[in-house]
């Protein structure tokens, strides 16, 4: 209804542009280009990480296109913490591609499942941000809508405020997939760093029924 009223913007920066990413804000992108495919993180030749080879995440491949920080950190943040739900929809042309290509060919039986926040945590943002970017992203890529075959069923400490050694036992045991689920499940975060979450959501999904589970976000941190 308001959309007449939404002016076109950058989604880190807000300088007005057609784009989801104004020029200079684009070549602040750093392409997350080789990478663990089990967690994405970069590694010299994209060889499988030291800790997959010695224990794996649960994931049959983890895709991030980009590292986390200069201006695509600034989006996903205008988009958490300060009411920029719009970010989702301006940002969603840039990485549909990504999601459409994870999905593959569609011959599969497969959804795409957003990793849920904890329903107290929805109601204090008002919003679920990473449900906004895949249902925005679901639409530019022409894929069917998201899935919210998932539920946070602890409330526990958000994972950014923790240190990595902490965050698996944080989140383990914190969700449940409500059946059924389909034999192949696309996840979406818009953040991964330890890979903790992706895989306390892919122990769920797999103890419902999937078989494969590939984590697709925005993002890498390190
Ligand atoms: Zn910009
Ligand atoms: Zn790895």
């Amino acid at each position: 209804m308001l959309s007449w009223l939404f002016r076109p913007q950058c989604a880190a920066c807000g300088v007005l542009c057609e784009a989801p990413l104004c020029e200079a804000c684009r070549a602040s992108l750093v392409e997350n280009a080789a990478a663990c495919p089990r967690c994405a993180l970069p590694t010299e030749g994209a060889v499988t990480c030291r800790r997959c080879v010695r224990e794996p995440l649960g994931l049959d491949l983890v895709i991030a296109p980009w590292r986390f920080g200069a201006q695509l950190a600034s989006a996903l943040k205008r988009l958490k913490f300060a009411n920029a739900t719009h970010v989702a929809r301006t940002i969603a042309p840039l990485w549909a591609p990504v999601l459409a290509a994870a999905v593959g060919d569609g011959a599969r039986d497969s959804a795409i499942v957003p990793v849920p926040l904890h329903w107290r945590r929805r109601l204090q943002r008002g919003y679920d941000h990473t449900w906004l970017l895949a249902l925005h992203a679901c639409a530019a890529g022409k894929l069917a809508r998201p899935a919210p075959l998932l539920r946070r069923v602890r409330h526990a400490p958000a994972q950014s405020t923790l240190p990595a050694s902490q965050r698996a036992a944080n989140v383990r045991g914190a969700f449940v997939a409500c059946k059924p689920v389909p034999e192949r499940v696309v996840l979406v975060d818009d953040v991964v760093t330890t890979g903790a979450t992706l895989a306390a959501c892919a122990t769920a999904l797999r103890a419902a029924g999937a078989r494969e589970v590939i984590g697709v976000s925005i993002a890498r941190a390190d």
